[in-house]
């Protein structure tokens, strides 16, 4: 895989990113604005295509409003998007908003993560994390994907 595509955090444009770029100031082709904006994006139906198609693996925080445990892990989300994109990405997907996706996820309970790429599921967990296990979690998501 040396030439991985994923999206753009503004547009969503899908950009295949080049072996010599610094992938943190790495900007859209089309948009032009950062590919990685080191913040989670909003899963929509619009946009979820490309956000699974990526070969950046794309975490996918699906929660509500009402859910408590959600509200408590939302900020260690978007810290761990801060402190691991450009390596992975992150979305958050709001299952009142997208009920259809919440469907075609089979989302039972909430938070629930999902780890997305190349269009495949690599792993899923639900429950809300304290940002240490949350990232060792994912990092063991990314070492099984160097092995296969
Ligand atoms: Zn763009």
């Amino acid at each position: 895989m040396s030439q991985p595509i994923t999206y753009c955090s503004h547009c969503f444009t899908k950009n295949r990113l080049g072996q010599e770029n610094d992938l943190s100031s790495a900007r859209c082709g089309r948009c032009q604005h950062p590919l990685f904006a080191h913040t989670p994006v909003t899963a929509s139906a619009s946009n979820i295509e490309s956000l699974l198609q990526s070969d950046v693996p794309v975490v996918i925080d699906c929660w509500a409003s009402w859910c408590g445990p959600c509200l408590q892990f939302a900020p260690v989300f978007s810290q761990v998007a801060q402190e691991l994109e450009p390596r992975m990405r992150f979305a958050k997907l709001d299952t009142e908003q997208e009920p259809a996706l919440a469907a075609r996820f089979a989302i039972r309970s909430i938070p629930t993560l999902l780890v997305f790429a190349g269009g495949k599921l690599l792993a899923q967990r639900s429950g809300s994390l304290p940002a240490s296990v949350f990232k060792m979690w994912l990092q063991s998501v990314l070492e099984q994907q160097v092995t296969k």
